[in-house]
């Protein structure tokens, strides 16, 4: 069998925006203007082709990560095509593992902003994330038919606060209303919009007053292009004339090796820009073969790497478990290296299983094609594995790999959940680790005392849609508490000390003596656990016995009962007896002394810590400082822009449960803000006071 389609002619790439931005409208006009070339004629107008989740319309929101396949010819260049497979990324900041876990599957990225708004906090937050990876990438002004839209002014909000790799490599032809067109300045083209669906633009002149403004731009972006080469160099410097070939492949590599980054524009919308954005993914973002080779780790935790090639043994990744309605739930992987055939077996290396690949899916935007074989740097979706999560490496069983999993953060917010009727408790449990193994960042635990449920996850639109998918999906109806945050613990000086569980009289016995120190880590530094018995005090056997009461222990600190982070825990003494001792009963002797010697080492409680940007119109600014400092916000900027005071604030999420509606009022309507967490952070001890006591009462 041989390669279905070559690799250089694909390209993996994610659609990032603020929410708002235009990315669903940017999506469905590329999945529209690429399937036109296969089915003429058939009009999707309006349709959210891949939010195919109902909420997520309504919503107007795409929580989704599902990746759809399209194949773009160039429009100056009809012969040749590229395969896009286009990742869906979700807008959302309460969803922003959701974006992580696509860039790591990701070769490439259009950033899309609003043209009046320009950068705003998500976008740089995303940003930020795909600056992890060295993540190749355009942008794309949206938004410039408009009111408002000023594409200098974007770009200067761009260069000003994400990068000043960015050049333009178009300008607009008029804005607002009189948006008509773009010049490519790579081309030294104008290209004007038609309400042509089938041929939205026509190449045409420069405008007259634009001429001297277009030479500037142009000269800048082939000096900044032959500075990221010496060939080209030579020739700018000896005043050689650059072909657009030599300027396209020069700028290419820039991309590539994020050193510049392209910057477009047009309006969704309106059909206005789409086909050279499309024409520059072909032209500039990266095939998976451009890419260094993924890092990994055997089975034994050395290093280990897989290039990009057929040749090499089988390595993917799930980056999505859904459901479908017609399939039932896929699981959707991003081929790294090797061939992965229908009918064969990979091996999940967290689980240790192997599992049976049944049907192979490429997932189009209209239907999914059943496909015999995914090559490496290929994106497919099977059905049917069954203990496969989100993050997970399938790889060649003689051959294994774990690539570097997805780091998720803790959630933040909880509630509640009861069935109303009670014979749906079992629905609703199922409902619920279904749920999970699609969302790695969806918590489920049960309180001990009253046995509910409680589900915890990263804002309260995250579990607000949970909630409606369990209803919706799974048609179980629950009663939903009011959401309460997530709080945490941890110590702050080293301490040690001693836990046993010894009863020997009577019976067979049971003996366990353990000697821990602990030390306080830094902020989302994790769990640590070190061995440090030496002569045997506890036999080797006994210690992960050790290493999982410490554990248990963890989830239920002394403070008030919250689970306990970045901590490390050294076993470094004990004793044991040849007859009685067992793993039970080290592990019993593990928690009590982690509960002994976390009391002596002033444990705290911790609190999430919100990143929050308010914009509001001048005239609110008094009252609405007010409030944030009543709700111990702490200010770390004010800025003005266009008639609006923009304030970053951190505010505790539990100060901020109803911000939406008290920001609504103070400001007639008028203010807006965003939120993120950004750390778990002491709670001042009066307050710890208050809650440690609510929690016991
Ligand atoms: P997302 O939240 O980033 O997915 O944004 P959407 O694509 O849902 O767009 C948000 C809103 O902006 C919708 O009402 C769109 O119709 C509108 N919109 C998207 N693109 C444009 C555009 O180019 N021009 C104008 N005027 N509105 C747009």
């Amino acid at each position: 069998m041989s390669r279905d389609y070559p690799l250089e002619k694909i390209r993996n790439i994610g659609i990032i925006a603020h929410i708002d931005a235009g990315k669903t409208t940017v999506t469905e006009r590329i999945l529209f203007f690429t399937g036109i070339s296969h089915k003429i004629g058939e009009v999707h107008e309006g349709a959210a082709i891949m939010d195919w989740m109902e909420q997520e319309r309504e919503r107007g929101i795409t929580i989704t990560s599902a990746a759809t396949t399209c194949y773009w010819h160039p429009t100056d260049n009809p012969e040749a095509e590229s395969r896009i497979n286009l990742i869906d990324t979700p807008g959302h900041i309460d969803f922003t593992v959701e974006v992580q876990r696509s860039l790591r599957v990701l070769d490439g990225a259009v950033i899309v902003f609003d043209g009046v708004a320009g950068v705003e906090p998500q976008s740089e937050t995303v940003w930020r994330q795909a600056d992890k990876f060295n993540m190749p990438r355009l942008c794309f002004v949206n938004k410039l038919d408009r009111t408002g839209a000023n594409f200098k002014e974007d770009l200067a909000s761009i260069e000003k606060k994400l990068t000043k790799k960015a050049v333009p490599v178009q300008l607009p032809i008029g804005t607002e209303e009189k948006f008509v067109g773009v010049v490519d300045l790579l081309k030294m083209q104008a290209y004007y919009f038609a309400d042509d669906i089938n041929q939205p633009f026509k190449e045409g002149e420069i405008p007259e007053e634009m001429k001297a403004e277009v030479d500037d731009y142009h000269g800048i972006l082939v000096e900044r292009i032959a500075a990221e080469k010496s060939e080209l160099l030579e020739k700018y410097l000896n005043n050689e004339e650059l072909s657009i070939d030599e300027l396209r492949a020069g700028l290419r590599q820039a991309v590539l090796d994020y050193n510049l980054v392209p910057v477009l524009c047009g309006s969704a919308l309106k059909n206005k820009g789409i086909h050279l954005l499309l024409d520059a993914i072909h032209y500039y973002l990266p095939n998976p073969a451009d890419l260094p080779p993924v890092q990994g780790t055997d089975l034994k935790g050395e290093p280990a790497e897989r290039r990009t090639g057929d040749d090499e043994p089988f390595s993917s990744l799930v980056f999505k478990i859904a459901s479908d309605p017609y399939v039932g739930t896929l699981a959707y992987f991003r081929v790294y290296s090797g061939v992965l055939k229908q009918g064969s077996y990979v091996l999940n290396p967290r689980t240790g299983k192997k599992e049976r690949i049944g049907r192979l899916l490429l997932m189009h935007s209209n239907d999914r094609k059943e496909i015999d074989a995914v090559w490496a740097g290929g994106i497919a979706a099977t059905v049917g594995l069954k203990d496969t999560r989100t993050g997970d490496t399938l790889c060649d069983e003689n051959n294994p790999i774990i690539l570097e999993s997805i780091e998720f953060p803790e959630p933040v917010i909880s509630v509640r959940v009861e069935p109303k009727a009670k014979t749906d408790q079992d629905k609703l449990d199922a409902a619920l680790r279904r749920l999970s193994d699609e969302d790695p960042t969806l918590r489920i635990s049960r309180d001990p005392d009253t046995n509910e449920m409680i589900i915890s996850g990263m804002g309260e639109l995250h579990l607000d849609i949970i909630v409606d998918r369990i209803r919706r999906e799974f048609n179980v109806e629950a009663n939903v508490g009011r959401p309460e945050v997530s709080y945490r613990e941890t110590i702050t000086i080293p301490a040690e000390g001693r836990g046993q569980y010894i009863h020997q009289s009577g019976g067979r016995g049971q003996y366990g003596d353990v000697c821990l120190k602990l030390a306080p880590r830094e902020r989302s530094e994790g769990f640590k656990f070190n061995n440090a018995i030496k002569g045997g005090a506890i036999p080797q056997e006994y210690i992960p016995a050790v290493e999982k009461g410490v554990r248990e222990a963890m989830e239920e600190g002394v403070v008030a009962g919250y689970p306990v982070i970045d901590v490390e825990a050294t076993v470094y003494d004990g004793s044991y007896h040849d007859v009685d001792s067992s793993e039970m009963a080290f592990k019993i002797a593990a928690k009590r002394a982690f509960q002994e010697v976390s009391r002596q080492a002033q444990p705290v409680l911790l609190e999430p810590i919100m990143k929050v940007e308010v914009v509001i119109p001048e005239e609110f600014f008094g009252d609405v400082m007010g409030d944030l400092s009543a709700r111990r916000g702490k200010i770390i900027d004010t800025s003005s822009r266009e008639k609006v005071k923009v304030i970053d604030v951190e505010v505790p999420l539990a100060e901020m449960f109803g911000y939406a509606t008290t920001l609504r009022s103070l400001t007639k309507g008028r203010g807006n803000f965003t939120m993120e967490f950004k750390e778990y952070f002491e709670v001042p001890r009066h307050i710890a006071e208050e809650i440690v006591t609510g929690r016991k009462s």
